[in-house]
């Protein structure tokens, strides 16, 4: 059988199946008592008050731009290397989109390129953990504050990371996460926002069911964003994996740093002193932009697959057609993206292909 690695693998087995067989068996598999848990046990996880679990991630964006009343007058600040959803859920307001550039060194945007782009007409900022790495939050805490504005967390990525002690979740007016196939932990597809608002929290709980307070009294415009108890019931057994998985793939990081701390050409990743815990979603090493998708198509060939994460909003079809954005609008975010390469990391990577791995990119540097 020909060599294959993925970039990323479920950490999922038989606890899982088991435990949806009993769900399923019990006859209640829609929105019930299992998505209570597993918000329960997420909020004592992170140290959350509350906790609204929905069908993905791009739903608790959706909901919480709902909760916010955002409106065709309102601004909306997003980093311009984020994924789809967190430009998209601003279209789906017709709401205006106000990108802003990116840090190189961490791929996530800072307070300084948010502020240039402030008006009075700024209404929300979205703030992206890009692979997995918290952004400064006090930085942006303190943005908020003064200029009274709300952030809110995309943390779809940094699910179990610590930001100067403290879990993700609660740094924001709300953090919004995934539970995607390729996230840390997983119910296939799935998502849950954590506040510690409870008014924000009420209207979320109407906003995710059809906007409905008591059966078929509909009191705002809602949607179906409704988490599957069989998807809690994944998500609970996931989620009592989850230190185990984040010291597994720290385990890769640390082999990745000490394989890669020498070798000339490839960058490996920096990481701010505020981040005690990195989730490590993606491990996103950065190589020269003139030679990235040589190497890309090299490890593929060796079976190994790579991602060149997302890229920019301002450079897909859809924004291009629509704003007219130039490639070079948002050089930071370009720049980063041409160089980026996503390596293989999840729990469970074995030493052995790992190194096969970091001995196919030293074979490609000696031949270019
Ligand atoms: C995964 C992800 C989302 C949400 O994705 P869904 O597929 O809708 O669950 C949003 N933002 C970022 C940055 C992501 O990586």
């Amino acid at each position: 059988m020909k060599k294959f690695i993925p970039v990323a693998s479920p950490f999922i087995n038989h606890l899982e199946a088991k435990a949806v067989y009993r769900t399923i068996k019990s006859g209640w598999i829609s929105m019930g008592r299992k998505v209570e848990e597993f918000e329960d046990r997420v909020c004592k996880y992170v140290g959350c008050k509350y906790a609204i679990g929905m069908n993905n991630g791009t739903s608790t964006l959706d909901a919480l731009l709902t909760a916010m009343n955002i409106t065709e007058q309102d601004e909306i600040i997003v980093p311009s290397l984020t994924y789809i959803a967190s430009a998209n859920v601003v279209q789906y307001k017709k709401a205006k989109l106000v990108l802003c550039d990116i840090d190189p060194a961490t791929f996530n945007t800072n307070v300084e390129y948010i502020k240039k782009k402030i008006t009075k007409k700024t209404k929300l900022i979205i703030v992206t953990d890009m692979k997995g790495m918290p952004v400064d939050y006090d930085s942006f805490t303190k943005l908020s504050k003064m200029y009274r504005i709300p952030i809110i967390g995309d943390s779809a990525e940094s699910f179990g990371a610590l930001y100067k002690g403290k879990k993700v979740g609660s740094q924001f007016l709300a953090h919004s996460f995934s539970f995607f196939a390729n996230k840390n932990i997983t119910t296939g597809e799935g998502g849950m926002i954590l506040t510690n608002n409870l008014s924000l929290y009420k209207k979320l709980k109407i906003i995710r069911n059809q906007g409905q307070q008591g059966r078929y009294n509909h009191v705002v415009l809602g949607n179906n964003y409704r988490m599957t108890d069989i998807q809690a019931t994944i998500g609970i057994e996931q989620l009592k994996k989850l230190n185990k998985i984040l010291k597994s793939k720290e385990r890769v990081a640390k082999n990745y740093f000490k394989k890669f701390h020498k070798m000339e050409g490839v960058l490996l990743p920096f990481i701010p002193t505020y981040v005690s815990q990195h989730s490590w979603y993606n491990f996103a090493i950065k190589v020269n932009s003139k030679i990235r998708n040589k190497l890309v198509n090299y490890l593929k060939k060796k079976g190994i697959e790579t991602r060149m994460s997302f890229p920019c909003i301002h450079t897909q079809a859809y924004y291009v057609k629509k704003f007219k954005y130039k490639k070079n609008d948002f050089p930071n975010s370009s720049k980063t993206f041409d160089q980026l390469i996503d390596l293989p990391i999840w729990a469970g990577l074995s030493l052995k292909n790992q190194s096969f791995i970091v001995s196919s990119i030293k074979k490609f540097f000696n031949k270019n």
